[in-house]
C-alpha cells in the first residue's frame, strides 16, 4: 500500500494572497511586491515528492557536485518553527521588505548567501554590488540550476519572480538594467537569505 502524504491543503493557499498584502507593499512598487500566482507543485500526484537537481556550493563558496534531491516541502507550521515572521511573509508569502531595512543590504563582506528556508546556495559576495535601492543586488546567481524564475504579472507589472529551486521561496525579483558581465539585477530580499561570511584567512 502507497502511504499518501498531503503536503499542503488547498485551504491554505486561499489565504496567501491576503497575507501579501500585510507589509509596505505601498503602490506595488517594491521589486519583490506581490503574491505568488499559482501555488507551487510540492509532490507528484503520486505523493512521491519532486525531485530537483542543484548544484552544492561550500560555506567556503567552493562549487561542489550536482546533486539530485528531493524537493524541501513543509507545511506552514513546520516554516513557522524555523523562521521569524518577517522571514515567513517574505519567503513563504512573497511579501517583500522595505527597502533599506534588511539586514546587510549594503553588506561587502566575502562570503556566500543561502536561502533562509532551506540552506540552498543562491549568490556569492563575488557577483554582489551596490544598486543603490537599499535591496541586496547581484547581477548573477552562484548557479543557474540554484534558482527559478518565472513571469510575475501581478500589480499590472510586468517582472520575473526569482524562487529557490530546493524549497520553493520566495527571494525576488529580477530585472534587466544590471551591471555587466550580464546586464542583470537580481534584486533580492535580505530576509530570504542567510548570509555564511568565508572564513577569515582563507
Ligand atoms: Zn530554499
Amino acid at each position: 500500500v502507497i502511504r499518501r502524504e498531503f503536503f499542503f491543503s488547498a485551504a491554505a493557499f486561499g489565504v496567501i494572497g491576503a497575507l501579501a498584502w500585510r507589509h509596505g507593499n505601498w503602490l506595488g512598487l517594491a521589486p519583490g511586491a506581490g503574491p505568488v500566482s499559482s501555488p507551487p507543485t510540492p509532490a507528484a500526484a503520486d505523493g512521491k515528492p519532486t525531485m530537483v537537481t542543484i548544484v552544492k556550493f561550500s560555506d567556503a563558496g567552493q562549487r561542489l557536485e550536482k546533486v539530485t534531491v528531493p524537493k524541501v516541502v513543509k507545511t506552514d507550521e513546520e516554516w513557522h518553527q524555523i523562521l521569524t515572521p518577517n522571514q515567513f511573509d517574505i519567503a513563504r508569502r512573497a511579501d517583500t521588505e522595505m527597502a533599506f531595512s534588511g539586514e546587510g543590504y549594503n553588506r561587502h563582506d566575502k562570503g556566500i548567501y543561502r536561502c533562509v528556508c532551506c540552506a540552498n546556495a543562491l549568490y556569492s559576495s563575488d557577483t554582489k554590488y551596490d544598486s543603490g535601492t537599499g535591496w541586496p543586488s547581484f547581477w548573477a546567481p552562484i548557479a543557474k540550476e540554484n534558482i527559478v524564475e518565472r513571469s510575475d504579472s501581478s500589480y499590472m507589472m510586468e517582472r520575473t519572480e526569482v524562487t529557490c529551486r530546493l524549497c520553493d521561496a520566495h527571494l525576488g525579483h529580477v530585472f534587466d538594467d544590471g551591471p555587466k558581465p550580464t546586464g542583470l539585477r537580481y534584486c533580492m530580499n535580505a530576509a530570504a537569505m542567510k548570509f555564511i561570511p568565508a572564513a577569515k584567512n582563507s
